[in-house]
């Protein structure tokens, strides 16, 4: 099967994974988020990214020892969708591409880039390799290197495809307030289609990118529920009960959720300002 198919059939898989039991340990993805830092500053990015005051990179060898330590506990990981922020800052991506591709339970991996950035020769080594695709974001005039990078794509047999941004996005990066009720929540959870996105970040695994970054971002304390050391007390017990969690986490109470409720803006709105916490973006904050 080839790269682009494999993705599809992975992004199916994914979705019937609500309901399917699987006899072996399966997780459908995982978000790996390499960077904090981000080229571009969308208002409502969905990890967050304009709430980071001092972006920082995760650190490579807890990455490392973080996936050998779930991937000894599980049967396969579908798909790793590697992103950041902008994966390609992070500098150290090869050791993550070489680690990745050589796993025999990781048959698809994902980069996600917004075509702000070539890579360097010895990262474009390193993604010519079948069980990889790069999915690039046009940005339009924002993703300044998109023809550059399809052209690099195409000279050296990545295999790569192209997201148009769509007419809208979710206004899903609002940080609110945890004033709902108990019923309200669980509903926001219930309703969530992000509840899968499972993510890993700064050593910790979460049910989405919402709540890795809300923790990273450090301006809320988090119940312990919310997440999962990864460390040498990981077992597949633990890995599972929290995989199939049917609970929501304590981030969904700061959260809209991710569902056909949500309202819509113009995509890709670039902020002028750091983002805060229980407050509403305003025109002036806006490019
Ligand atoms: S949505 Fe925008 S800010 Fe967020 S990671 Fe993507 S390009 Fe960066
Ligand atoms: S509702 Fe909960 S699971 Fe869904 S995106 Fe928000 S924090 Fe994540």
């Amino acid at each position: 099967m080839k790269a682009v198919e494999r993705a599809h059939s992975a992004l199916l898989e994914k979705r019937n994974h609500v309901n399917k039991q699987f006899t072996n340990f399966v997780i459908p993805s995982l978000d790996l988020i390499l960077t904090e830092k981000c080229t571009l500053k969308c208002a409502d990015c969905s990890n967050l990214m304009p709430y980071f005051k001092r972006p920082v990179d995760s650190d490579l060898n807890q990455m490392l020892m973080n996936l050998n330590l779930i991937l000894d506990n599980i049967d396969l990981l579908t798909e790793l969708r590697i992103l950041g922020g902008e994966p390609f800052i992070f500098r150290k991506i090869n050791e993550i591409l070489k680690f990745a591709s050589s796993q025999k339970k990781i048959p698809n991996i994902v980069v996600y880039t917004n075509g702000t950035i070539v890579p360097r020769p010895e990262t474009i080594e390193n993604l010519v390799n079948d069980k990889i695709i790069l999915e690039i974001t046009n940005y339009g005039k924002l993703s300044r290197n998109f023809d550059k990078l399809i052209q690099t794509c195409k000279e050296n047999n990545i295999n790569y495809l192209i997201r148009e941004l769509p007419e809208t996005w979710d206004d899903s990066a609002n940080i609110i307030e945890p004033k709902r009720s108990l019923k309200e929540d669980i509903a926001i959870f219930e309703e969530c289609c992000a509840k899968y996105l499972f993510t890993l970040m700064h050593g910790k695994l979460y049910r989405c990118p919402f709540s890795a970054s809300l923790d990273a971002i450090k301006k809320v304390n988090l119940l312990p529920n919310n997440s999962i050391t990864i460390d040498n007390t990981l077992t597949k017990e633990k890995l599972q009960k929290y995989i199939y969690g049917k609970n929501f986490i304590d981030s969904c109470r700061y959260c809209l959720g991710r569902s056909k409720l949500l309202s819509r803006v113009r995509p890709a709105r670039q902020s002028k300002v750091i983002r805060e916490p229980f407050k509403v973006m305003q025109n002036a904050d806006l490019k």
